[in-house]
């Protein structure tokens, strides 16, 4: 068990949004954070010294990336410990979103220091927000794998996940990407496209996964730019193990010949992943009819 409030002698661990394109997002907290600090870590100095250059911030700067997260967390809990504030941004958006910083964040909340989120801008956030598909549930799955086998296994395996999904993904494989969801989630499938959000060039693609692949060959700027991929969930009913292939009438009759109504409902919604209390509702009117 453990609670970090403000109020003692240490240092605070603060989680930097920064701009995903447009440098209007950065927020007044998240320069006057960067401002205070003693220290920024940064995905990339020299990518993030032009940024706080243009601030007019000038601070020492530690790389913090994949391949050094480990070996560099030692030296910002000794200097959280001392006291010391520090920051951490990437190059774009929302620290640890698809970027480093979990194993810093992971190990400094492990030794009992404060760890203070600056939220800001964040591309899975944006292009959900005006993606107008359902947000009450989604599910992030960042990158999929580079290599085609892969991705559509991944993308198989996403197939019957009802909530909306949410991939980012690289300019050299956009197109081969959508055209894997269009033949593995189906070409009706509806996708809304986000590129290059918030910038000059902001463009929402949406409609079928085929009408949003062929609307991206067609257009020559197409496969330019930084991508987010959101895609609707499956239908509820073509998520249960038997999902699509049976009559559930014929299923609830054959359950209520051996099972009370409501463990035959309950079996039912099992098996078709439609839901308990309309199957319960279906039951019911069978039953009377
Ligand atoms: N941490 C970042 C965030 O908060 O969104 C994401 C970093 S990840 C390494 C970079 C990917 O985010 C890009 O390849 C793209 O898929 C997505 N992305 C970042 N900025 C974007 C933008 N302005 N428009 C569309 N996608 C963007």
């Amino acid at each position: 068990m453990q609670v970090i409030k403000p109020g003692d002698n240490q240092g605070t661990l603060y989680i930097v949004a920064t701009p995903i394109g447009n440098l209007e997002d950065l927020s007044p907290r998240a320069v006057k954070v960067l401002s205070d600090v003693a220290v920024i870590a940064a995905e990339d100095t020299r990518h993030s010294g032009r940024l706080l250059q243009h601030l007019g911030i000038s601070k020492p700067l530690i790389a913090l990336h994949d391949h050094n997260e480990r070996g560099r967390v030692k030296s910002i809990v000794s200097q959280l410990m001392a006291g010391a504030d520090v920051a951490l941004i990437s190059d774009a958006g929302t620290p640890l979103i698809s970027d480093p910083g979990y194993v810093l964040v992971r190990d400094v909340r492990a030794e009992g220091l404060r760890v203070s989120p600056i939220p800001g801008p964040c591309a899975l956030v944006a292009a959900l927000s005006a993606a107008g598909l359902p947000t009450d549930r989604f599910l992030f799955v960042g990158f999929l794998p580079a290599k085609r086998t892969g991705r559509r296994t991944a993308l198989e395996e996403l197939r019957k996940e009802v909530a909306t999904l949410v991939f980012y993904e690289s300019p050299h494989r956009i197109l081969a990407t959508v055209a894997d969801i269009a033949d593995v989630m189906g070409a009706q499938r509806e996708v809304v496209l986000g590129r290059e959000i918030t910038k000059t060039f902001e463009t929402f693609y949406s409609g079928g996964a085929a009408d949003v692949h062929a609307a991206l060959t067609e257009d020559p700027h197409g496969s330019r730019g930084e991508f987010v991929i959101v895609v609707r969930g499956a239908e509820k009913t073509e998520s249960g193990l038997m999902a699509g292939a049976v009559d559930v009438d014929q299923l609830l009759n054959l359950l209520m010949a051996e099972l009370p109504l409501k463990k035959a409902a309950k079996m039912a919604s099992e098996l078709t992943g439609l839901g308990k209390n309309e199957l319960y509702q279906r039951a019911l009117g069978l039953k009377e009819s």
